[in-house]
């Protein structure tokens, strides 16, 4: 169902008259983690000020040690309810386990499968039976072909409204978190119909790499970003070296209008 063989026009996704997909660049933006309320509200309107259609942010955080924040859980879940009232951008956040699909169902408006949970075959069913638009993370070690067999995973139940994301592949090197696969975006394109967007903040682990990522992203043609914005990068509970600030993000979104002209 995701080959695009079988369905050679771009799937483009219409959520809240935010559109993917199609020569629809989509931006989400937004911090890691919801740490407070003034902090989540602070940061949508200006990440909604700069551009951004979709405000993203962590409530259930899945993290590498069991002693790290671990998100507001569904705390986090009603104040991003808040900054979306506040102003209007649709809301993604993580879904970790079965057991709170009802409420992210009635609550969010854009479910993500994080990476660590791309092969999580029965939660995938699970979202698959929604009819909630679904961001599909890339696994940090997953090939193309497994993220689009996973895309299949929640098609095969139903629901076709995914959205692909690029967000960097274990390799050997070091110096950055993950490797950003530029190569997967027109790969991807090549072989499905649906939507590919890119993380260069999970894919850099830092912020000044953002920029530069992400206007590669746009170049090799993906048709949005994921970018993590924090007003105070250096006290945030999680990814703050990764993070830019809103003004940061303003200057972004500036260039990357200019260069829309370009593709
Ligand atoms: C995230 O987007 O908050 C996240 C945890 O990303 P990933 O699943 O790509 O590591
Ligand atoms: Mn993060």
């Amino acid at each position: 169902k995701a080959n695009r063989y079988f369905h050679p026009e771009d799937t483009i996704l219409n959520i809240n008259g935010a559109k993917i997909g199609g020569g629809n660049f989509a931006i989400m933006a937004g911090p890691c983690s919801v740490e407070t309320k003034d902090q989540i509200v602070h940061t949508a309107k200006a990440v909604k000020a700069a551009g951004a259609h979709f405000l993203r942010g962590g409530a259930f955080k899945p993290r590498t040690s069991p002693y790290s924040f671990q998100g507001l859980r569904e705390e986090g879940l009603d104040l991003l309810k808040i900054a979306r009232e506040e102003t209007g951008l649709p809301i993604v956040t993580e879904l970790m386990t079965i057991d709170t699909i009802d409420r992210f169902v009635e609550d969010v408006d854009v479910i993500q499968i994080g990476a660590r949970n791309m092969q999580n075959f029965d939660l995938l069913k699970e979202v698959g039976k929604t009819d909630k638009p679904i961001l599909l993370k890339r696994g940090m070690s997953a090939t193309i072909e497994e993220l689009l067999m996973a895309a299949e995973y929640i098609m095969s139940e139903g629901n076709e409204n995914i959205v692909l994301c690029e967000r960097g592949i274990r390799t050997f090197e070091k110096y950055t978190r993950n490797t950003l696969d530029l190569s997967a975006i027109p790969m991807i394109k090549k072989k499905s119909h649906l939507p590919v967007i890119v993380d260069p903040s999970h894919a850099a682990g830092l912020w000044w790499l953002v920029e530069p990522l992400a206007k590669a992203a746009m170049a090799v043609g993906a048709d949005g970003l994921m970018i993590e914005v924090h007003h105070d990068p250096a006290n945030a509970k999680c990814d703050g070296q990764q993070s830019i600030k809103p003004e940061k993000f303003q200057k972004l979104m500036g260039d990357l209008k200019n260069m829309a002209n370009l593709f």
